[in-house]
């Protein structure tokens, strides 16, 4: 089962998990690097606000 992921601070889709994930509200998110992932974890709410 394939699923496309986003990173949703650069806005780029990943192909694959990476070991960049940060867990929110049960739902688990993966960033392409781990200055993304810093990122989001200082202002999540910043990032998932910003929708497609
Ligand atoms: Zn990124």
């Amino acid at each position: 089962m394939k699923k496309n992921i986003k990173d949703v601070v650069c806005r780029t889709w990943l192909k694959q998990p990476t070991k960049n994930s940060f867990e929110k509200d049960g739902k688990i998110f993966y960033f392409c690097s781990p200055r993304c992932k810093s990122k989001f974890e200082k202002e999540p709410d910043k990032y998932l606000a910003l929708k497609g």
